[in-house]
């Protein structure tokens, strides 16, 4: 059974997902109880994410619709980003995962069957059951003050020298850094980074801190986060707003096009642009979320340009070890990219300014909540 060696109340604060734009702040929610294969942890920060933001607005994706099944198991804990402290833990466990009481930890946003076809073929990140954090009945998140590592879980220590509000970067990074792996980069290339959130940012962290790149160029439709994107390792910034980026990317590349275009800033003229800007033979990454949908002419895809398309998702193979990794060594500017921390009990104010920063109507980038 659990080793206790500290007090755990009885109940705790949290938000609580009940229905579109009806999520409920409590003060007397019950702290879950430490399953006998499980980690019990005091939850010390948790971001929030623009499929968070998504979520709370009624999405059809999380909420079922023409295209999609339902997939949201409300009422639940919301909060996949997040990082705590072991409060409760079986030694036997300690022995296994190498984790101990008042270790820095998160776990997989999500927590794998490990018995369906993708799960058997090592993708775990692809689970046909895709028991996300914060989203299903079997995984509650972190918008609240404690909770459980389940068995299956995959956890990770992070040092204590990394800041929780800087430690909840672990998800959006380890994400990017998957989605500069489906764009198979290699030295020499030209790659164009679409977007500079919480993700884009990450992606140009990656580039740059893998050497992956010959060029990086960042497009983003704010100058300050263009500066942001400088400061993570882009070595030429664009803003669409100003200029016809398309050109510009052409000219910088002789003419031709950059040879990778990873797309995180899901808006349908990013897509369209990235297209049009990736040479032949090049190559294209999905990784933003959409609220539109976007036209374009597939021709382009194959008969003139035979170009590769690949989408990405969550943090792949080994998206959280690396990003941990990073995060412990410094090498990131992660105080310009967590711009924000808000008290738990508003969640409201901090979905509203997580939705704002993503619009470029304010100058957020990554909100963490604090419970
Ligand atoms: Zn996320
Ligand atoms: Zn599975």
């Amino acid at each position: 059974m659990g080793t206790v060696d500290r007090d755990v109340p009885d109940f705790m604060d949290a938000v609580v997902n009940f229905a579109p734009k009806d999520y409920r702040f409590s003060r007397e929610t019950k702290v879950p109880k430490k399953p006998e294969n499980g980690i019990l942890v005091k939850v010390t920060g948790c971001g929030i994410c623009a499929s968070d933001v998504k979520c709370y607005e009624g999405a059809g994706r999380y909420w079922g619709d023409s295209v999609n099944e339902k997939w949201v198991q409300a009422p639940v804990i919301p909060g996949h980003e997040f990082v705590g402290e072991v409060v409760e833990i079986s030694e036997k466990d300690s022995d296994r995962c190498g984790i101990s009481i008042g270790d820095q930890v998160t776990s997989e946003q999500i927590v794998a069957c490990n018995n369906c076809l993708y799960c058997k073929k090592g993708k775990r990140w692809l689970c046909q059951e895709h028991d996300i954090y914060g989203f299903r009945k079997a995984v509650p998140g972190a918008f609240s003050q404690y909770m459980v590592f389940p068995e299956n879980s995959r956890n990770y220590k992070i040092a204590k020298s990394v800041e929780p509000k800087h430690a909840a970067y672990t998800e959006p990074l380890a994400c990017a850094i998957h989605g500069v792996d489906r764009g198979r980069v290699e030295m020499g290339d030209t790659v164009v980074v679409s977007g500079s959130g919480a993700i884009g940012l990450g992606m140009l962290t990656a580039l740059k801190v893998e050497n992956r790149a010959s060029r990086i160029i960042a497009l983003d439709c704010s100058d300050e986060r263009l500066e942001i994107a400088r400061n993570c390792g882009a070595d030429i910034l664009l803003n669409p707003l100003k200029e016809n980026v398309v050109d510009s990317v052409k000219n910088i590349c002789g003419g031709y096009g950059c040879d990778v275009y990873l797309e995180a800033a899901g808006n349908p003229a990013s897509v369209i642009q990235g297209i049009q800007m990736t040479l032949k033979g090049g190559r294209f990454v999905e990784f933003g979320v959409f609220k539109d949908e976007t036209e374009l002419d597939w021709s382009l895809i194959g008969d003139t340009k035979e170009l590769e398309i690949f989408g990405g998702h969550l943090g792949g193979d080994d998206g959280y070890q690396k990003a941990i990794k990073w995060l412990e060594s410094g090498l990131i500017p992660v105080e310009q990219i967590v711009t924000d921390e808000i008290a738990l009990k508003d969640f409201i104010q901090g979905v509203d300014v997580a939705n704002k920063g993503s619009h470029g109507e304010a100058s957020s980038i990554k909100v963490v909540l604090t419970p």
